[in-house]
């Protein structure tokens, strides 16, 4: 995937806390319901399947994986909006690792309120079940590309690369996660908001939203034409992706989102924490050396 930048970030942990995720009376909530193995979709969407057990690796399970992921939303998106997401495994067409089906939709202003995310567990993918999916002790250093669309330059893509262990050459289930989760905060093509600013095939940003002025441009659906985008519509094996400023801005111009942080989920690596702790520990060491 072109356009690839490292922004000499060096190696930064990429950590979800659980901020408010589920009493939070503020803010957005991410309700979860896991459907287990026989469960039924909804109407039309068939029955949930268990995990797989085929091509996958990792040791982790998609509930503790679903839950790091949208405790990342929440941390971005700081908005009053509650939408309820029920998800599960089931096999799933060709090459497609998840799929988002809009259940709800309404309100002022009109989000999504409901919805279905069903993931592949066909095994024609391989796939990695991160057992720790807060930390990316996995994968690289972060990377960045950066665009001007028209709003001054915008981060387009966020993520890290150099996958090792179980994550190599595998699709990362928590950046599958992400990526769902995240047509159901604007950019689903049954969204009539989305609908009714995509003629132009862009999401044109407004005011008071960071970027105002950038126009994103969409493509198949409701994605990112952004190679490096977590809502491009492909995903790349051994990389873990985050959501980059397109992706937060898109959804929160859909959505009239205004209250965002923009870079919630990424928090320095333990060893500059330990560092840190390591100069405060020094610091009250010589103090109490000179009593
Ligand atoms: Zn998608």
């Amino acid at each position: 995937m072109g356009r690839s930048r490292s922004a000499g970030f060096g190696r930064c942990l990429f950590l979800c806390i659980g901020l408010g995720s589920s009493a939070a009376s503020f803010g957005l909530t991410i309700n979860r319901n896991f459907i287990a193995a026989g469960g039924s979709f909804g109407s039309g969407l068939g029955n949930a399947a268990s995990a797989p057990t085929a091509n996958v690796a990792g040791g982790g399970d998609l509930v503790s994986i679903f839950n790091a992921a949208a405790d990342c939303w929440e941390m971005t998106i700081l908005d009053n909006h509650t939408v309820n997401l029920t998800y599960g495994w089931q096999a799933l067409s060709g090459g497609t690792l998840g799929v988002h089906v809009l259940t709800g939709q309404g309100g002022a202003p009109h989000r999504e309120t409901s919805g279905v995310i069903r993931f592949d567990r066909d095994g024609s993918s391989p796939m990695f079940l991160d057992s720790t999916p807060a930390l990316r002790e996995e994968y690289g250093a972060l990377q960045q590309s950066t665009q001007n669309l028209g709003g001054g330059n915008m981060v387009t893509g966020r993520w890290f690369g150099s996958a090792v262990g179980a994550a190599a050459g595998r699709f990362d289930l928590f950046s599958i996660a992400l990526h769902e989760i995240g047509h159901s905060l604007g950019l689903s093509s049954a969204n009539t908001q989305f609908q009714a600013g995509n003629g132009d095939l862009d999401v044109d940003v407004t005011a008071p939203r960071p970027y105002a002025g950038a126009s994103i441009p969409t493509i198949s659906g409701a994605h990112l034409n952004l190679s490096n985008a977590l809502m491009f519509p492909a995903a790349s094996l051994s990389r873990r992706i985050l959501m980059s400023h397109a992706d937060t801005v898109a959804n929160a111009e859909i959505s009239k989102f205004v209250n965002l942080n923009l870079d919630a989920c990424i928090v320095p690596e333990p060893a500059v924490m330990a560092a840190l702790g390591m100069g405060i520990v020094g610091m009250l060491r010589r103090r109490r050396n000179r009593r």
